[in-house]
């Protein structure tokens, strides 16, 4: 298991701030028109926002990415996306 990020202190390389925390986030996989929201845990700093994602969580993204592409993972509609435009 890699746990290697956990262990030390990080220091995030957008702002240098060490406010780095494990935190939910919902990863963002574009198809299309299509925005699929997958749910991961993952090392967010919490002054910008940058997000670092560990060997298995890149590998679980690229599964999840492969499948959706296969049609192998029933997606779930939970919203709509909507263009919003003033003037033009
Ligand atoms: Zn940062």
């Amino acid at each position: 298991m890699d746990r290697f990020q956990e262990a030390e202190i990080m220091r995030c390389v957008v702002c240098n701030s060490d406010n780095i925390q494990k935190k939910k986030v919902h990863e963002e996989i574009y198809l299309d028109n299509d925005i699929i929201l997958v749910p991961v845990e993952t090392l967010v700093c919490l002054s910008c926002g940058e997000r670092y994602y560990d060997r298995r969580t890149m590998k679980y993204l690229e599964e999840i990415e492969k499948r959706i592409k296969s049609n192998e993972i029933a997606l779930e509609p939970v919203g709509q996306v909507k263009i919003a435009t003033i003037g033009g």
